[in-house]
């Protein structure tokens, strides 16, 4: 499969955060603007379907099928990425599909994508084997994609991140992480160490998780890497008007949108540790992965 340039290796600005908040805290802030991509095959979701959509035309696959919540960042871009590139797209959605559609699933069915709703207790299932066998032969020209891309193929797409910045020019990369594929793949490549922002509520669940996904598809850790858990404001989606505020501010003052479920929390907690002076080195220059996914903004407004 020929992937256009702008899709194989696309260009992704760098901006630094001039905020007058951090002046003289002894830190500087840089962001990869993943988000500016293409307007909705974008953000950390765009590595994370690329090599899946490589294998997926080797393998002869005509479709592409995998899950996510209705409001899925990865489900907008699968279909999307479905309809540039045309494989057809199957979305399993957690829960009964409402009518009408929310716009992020609208959007994805006006992209062409199959949606089928499915129940707790069933999405409960998405990683089972068996059920996903018995997906497999109701659908045999479907190529399967894990929830938010969180495979093989996912850690490989995102392994190639550190290619859009000079690593010689920070000392940290950060990043929000939600199944931590993103940073599994970073890890496999990055020069310099890394910290995810949990955004999901679990003890530690992310750094076995992490363990887990090098242990499994048999790579190794190339840098150092952490997980800050205290940022999760209360479990996914979940949000304080503290949150938005600062979201709002940010973007005023910054011009650079966020959302709330990712790149608000992960931004908020760099700003609280920053104004602590001594977490991180003096004069730390970090670099701050936009993970995009600004379309699931829609559904807090
Ligand atoms: C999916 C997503 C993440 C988390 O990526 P993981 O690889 O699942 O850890 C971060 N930010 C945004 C905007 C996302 O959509």
């Amino acid at each position: 499969m020929e992937l256009s340039p702008e899709f194989n290796s696309p260009y992704i600005p760098v901006q630094k955060i001039e905020d007058p908040l951090l002046e003289d805290l002894g830190t500087s802030l840089s962001i990869l603007r993943t988000d500016l991509i293409h307007p909705v095959v974008s953000g950390n979701k765009w590595f994370k379907l690329k090599y899946n959509l490589i294998k997926a035309h080797e393998q002869g696959k005509r479709s592409l099928l995998s899950f996510g919540g209705p409001w899925s960042n990865h489900l907008h871009a699968l279909a999307e990425a479905g309809r540039l590139f045309n494989f057809k797209t199957i979305g399993l959605v957690r829960g009964e599909l409402a009518t009408p559609l929310n716009s992020c699933l609208d959007d994805a069915r006006k992209a062409g994508m199959l949606l089928e709703g499915i129940s707790r207790s069933i999405y409960r299932e998405k990683d089972n084997p068996d059920y996903l066998r018995s997906l497999q032969q109701r659908f045999p020209d479907a190529y399967l994609i894990p929830e938010g891309g969180a495979n093989r193929e996912g850690v490989q797409g995102c392994a190639e991140l550190n290619l859009y910045f000079d690593e010689n020019q920070f000392d940290l990369v950060c990043m929000a992480c939600g199944t931590g594929t993103m940073l599994t793949g970073l890890a496999t490549t990055s020069a310099i160490p890394l910290l995810g922002f949990q955004i999901l509520k679990g003890d530690n669940y992310l750094n076995r998780r992490i363990s887990n996904n090098l242990q499994k598809f048999g790579l190794s850790s190339h840098c150092e890497w952490s997980i800050n858990d205290t940022f999760h404001f209360g479990g996914y989606a979940k949000t304080t008007e503290e949150l938005i505020a600062f979201i709002s501010r940010f973007e005023r003052v910054n011009k650079i949108p966020l959302e709330p479920v990712y790149s608000g929390k992960m931004l908020y907690g760099l700003y609280e540790l920053t104004k602590k002076r001594d977490f991180f080195p003096q004069n730390s220059r970090i670099m701050i992965i936009h993970g995009g996914g600004l379309q699931g903004k829609r559904g807090f407004l």
